[in-house]
């Protein structure tokens, strides 16, 4: 027995996916103990959107660790926090003419998300939330509480209340406008749903299955929640910070959200940290109201302060696109390849699904790629969409090199059909 097994809880997971012991990353490739070298298609989760390491960063840490740089800071004020700050608003919020305040939770997604719950039901004075079917949200009770995958609600052990489920973009099918049926049961004085005091959506249903509501579906619903005073929060945590080609995932869209949840990539280094943007207005919270130890990574916010001159100009998202091209028409191919195994292709950007049709597939998908050192995780209830996040720094190379190697292992399942 390992001392993984020995003394790790029993809830440890992506481990078990990929079970070999890591102990090196750079670029696109992570390395394990015995330096075999992986193809990372899988990008922690969305943590790691700039590959392993990145030079800069890594420059620029080591650079401030040397001097003494502050490591811990709670929420005072700091020169890299400054840094950040004035760095973020530069590059990401005055250009696109975005105001919003910017809130440090703690340093994970679900930090942020719950902060922008509080403050909803803070602002509005109402009590419930809308959230989608299949969205996930994070593992604490709030974001539980507007998650959609059932094994992971059961493990809140109490009911989750005061949020109300609705169903997602194409959730019945191309047939039924969702956004019809919510206005539908917002208006009516008989559908037993109290106006809630805000809508909690993802652009792209990255764990749930890599769900894409369209432009026309998340602008409706922002004319939704105008219409019935509730806020609107985009959860752009894993679509967020380039995954889709641009910074916001909505960067595209006629879109001004209330609060926009960010974490996963934004340290751009896989160092904890989290934001919750504000529309001025809504920033009526009493200083120390939401609190948390950890909301000063120092550390995180110089690596996130370099991952920022990416977005200096468009260069970067042009490349993304670009190289989506490769992704997007290799993955159709392989649709018409294993007409009997795929059912669809989803996703946009450098954030792509291969949905089975059979239940389980995708982890024996995932374990064949692991066999042959690429990293790729599934996504859904089900785990029946393999789901692709590869570095958005990655080169055509390796990029073609990992999607051979999916398509190679693409027959496991296909051998499975035919025994
Ligand atoms: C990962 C994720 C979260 C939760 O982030 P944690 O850091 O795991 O708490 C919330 N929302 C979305 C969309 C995510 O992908």
């Amino acid at each position: 027995m390992n001392i993984f097994e020995e003394l790790e809880s029993e809830v440890r997971s992506y481990c078990r996916t990929f079970p070999t012991v890591f102990n090196k990353g750079k670029g696109s490739y992570i390395f394990d103990r015995e330096e075999n070298p992986y193809l990372d298609f899988f990008s922690g989760a969305g943590a790691l959107n700039y590959g392993h390491n990145p030079a800069s960063m890594k420059a620029r840490l080591l650079e401030y660790i040397d001097q003494n740089g502050i490591a811990h800071s709670l929420d005072m004020y700091t020169e890299a926090k400054s840094d950040f700050l004035k760095k973020f608003n530069d590059v990401i919020l005055k250009p696109r003419n975005m105001s919003y305040k910017i809130q440090f939770p703690g340093p994970t997604g679900t930090n942020a998300v719950e902060s922008a719950l509080k403050l909803a039901r803070k602002v509005t004075g109402r009590e419930k939330i809308l959230f989608f079917t299949q969205a996930f949200h994070g593992m604490t009770l709030g974001s539980l509480s507007v998650s959609g995958n059932s094994f992971k609600r059961e493990g809140a052990g109490l009911p989750l209340t005061n949020t109300t489920c609705m169903p997602y973009d194409g959730y019945f099918g191309d047939e039924v406008d969702t956004i019809e049926y919510m206005d539908r049961m917002l208006e009516s004085s008989g559908s037993g749903i109290d106006l809630p005091a805000a809508v909690i959506v993802e652009t792209i249903q990255a764990e749930g299955g890599i769900n894409s509501a369209s432009k026309e579906w998340l602008e409706k619903l922002q004319g939704l929640c105008k219409k019935y005073k509730m806020l609107f929060i985009v959860d752009d945590i894993q679509a967020g910070c380039g995954r889709t080609g641009t910074f916001f995932s909505f960067d595209n869209m006629d879109l001004s959200p209330d609060m926009i949840c960010l974490s996963k990539s934004i340290s751009g280094y896989g160092l904890p940290m989290a934001l919750c943007l504000i529309k001025p207005p809504l920033d009526i919270w009493e200083p120390g109201e939401h609190n948390g130890t950890f909301r000063g990574n120092n550390m995180a916010f110089v690596t996130a302060t370099e991952a920022l001159n990416y977005w200096k100009n468009s260069k970067f998202s042009e490349e993304i696109f670009r190289k989506e091209k490769i992704i997007k028409e290799r993955l159709e191919n392989l649709k018409d390849s294993f007409p009997d195994e795929i059912s669809e292709i989803r996703g946009r950007g450098f954030l792509y699904g291969i949905a089975l049709k059979t239940e389980g597939n995708g982890s024996l998908v995932s374990a064949a790629c692991f066999e042959n050192n690429l990293l790729v995780e599934t996504s859904g209830a089900n785990s029946d969409v393999v789901k692709l996040l590869p570095p958005l720094t990655i080169s055509d190379d390796d990029l073609i090199k990992g999607l051979d190697i999916l398509e190679e292992c693409m027959s496991v399942i296909q051998d499975q059909v035919m025994v």
